[in-house]
């Protein structure tokens, strides 16, 4: 009996854990794991002098799904969306939900041009195939705007790389949304 109590304890002080870094839609890290584990990423890429690039991609006129197809309708967009966007990204990538319907890839060992590219794809999958929504096969045709940052030596920060990501993103929107805009420095 007190050994079932012990699994019972320790199951759900790990999935306790797991709530904390976990965003409970997706299944991807949350915002608080990527706060604690850019600055991990950055260092290391600037210790081993490695390339290091970063992606911000939102979903255009999301509002405008939630109004039409209901918040349900909107949350099997984000569900469908992280499904593609971890589909599209390496094991080593660290792909999180950075909030509302906004999601952030760090991408270790990556230059900016191949970093472009797969966000190009992502793009391109996300406009190329509809989502469903609901139970009784209804699809809608859904785009992204995506936002992409490289690490810049000497002088760069985990912050000043995040905040060249959402200079672009907001590039992306600005000159028309379903795009991807990267910002050398
Ligand atoms: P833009 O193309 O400029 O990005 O337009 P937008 O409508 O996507 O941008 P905006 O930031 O105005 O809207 C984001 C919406 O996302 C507003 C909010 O209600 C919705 N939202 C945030 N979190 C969730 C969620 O967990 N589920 C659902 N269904 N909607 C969410
Ligand atoms: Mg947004
Ligand atoms: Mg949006």
């Amino acid at each position: 009996k007190r050994k079932r109590y012990n699994d019972h304890l320790r199951a759900s002080v790990t999935q306790t854990i797991e709530m904390a870094v976990m965003d409970g839609l997706t299944g991807l890290h949350n915002r608080r794991y990527l706060d604690s584990h850019l600055q991990t990423l950055f260092d290391r890429a600037v210790a081993r002098r490695r390339p290091l690039s970063l992606m911000i991609t939102d979903i255009d006129r999301f509002k405008s799904i939630n109004d039409t197809y209901g918040h349900d309708g909107g949350d099997d967009v984000l569900k469908e969306f992280a499904a593609r966007l971890r589909r599209n990204v390496r094991g080593i990538d660290l792909a999180c939900r950075f909030g509302g319907e906004e999601f952030v890839v760090v991408m270790p060992d990556t230059e900016g041009m191949i970093a472009e590219k797969v966000a190009e794809r992502i793009r391109a999958e996300i406009a190329g195939t509809p989502f469903p929504i609901g139970k009784d096969g209804k699809m809608i045709e859904v785009t992204v705007s995506v936002g992409v940052s490289t690490l810049q030596r000497p002088h760069d920060s985990a912050e000043a790389l995040l905040k060249r990501a959402d200079t672009a993103l907001y590039e992306a929107k600005s000159s028309g949304r379903n795009r991807v805009v990267a910002k050398a420095a």
